[in-house]
């Protein structure tokens, strides 16, 4: 049996559907591409998630590090306490600095 704490331990997200393969598995084939998330509405879910008490965000494609702000989007999530992993498919390469 699974005990239910109401909140989970982290967000999901996708900043960008866009990829820069196209596996045959993917699950994202049929979907309609729409646009990436903006610094501003990012900002904004970070900020509700922090105030809900979830502790972590995971980051997800598509292809994350082809997302034009993703350094600015890690900025803001890092800045706010909430920790965040990034899932990516390793053929796209991007620094992000701490
Ligand atoms: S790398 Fe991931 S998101 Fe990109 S096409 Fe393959 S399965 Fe889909």
């Amino acid at each position: 049996m699974i005990a239910l704490t109401g909140r989970p331990p982290y967000i999901p997200f996708y900043p960008s559907l866009s990829c820069n393969q196209s596996c045959s598995i993917c699950f994202n084939r049929h979907l309609t591409l729409t646009d990436d998330v903006t610094i501003s509405d990012f900002g904004r879910m970070v900020s509700i998630i922090k105030n809900l008490g979830i502790p972590g965000m995971d980051i997800l494609g598509g292809e994350p590090t082809l997302h034009p702000d993703l350094p600015e989007l890690m900025d803001l999530v890092s800045r706010s306490g909430v920790k965040v992993s990034i899932r990516g498919n390793g053929t796209h390469q991007l620094s992000i600095h701490n």
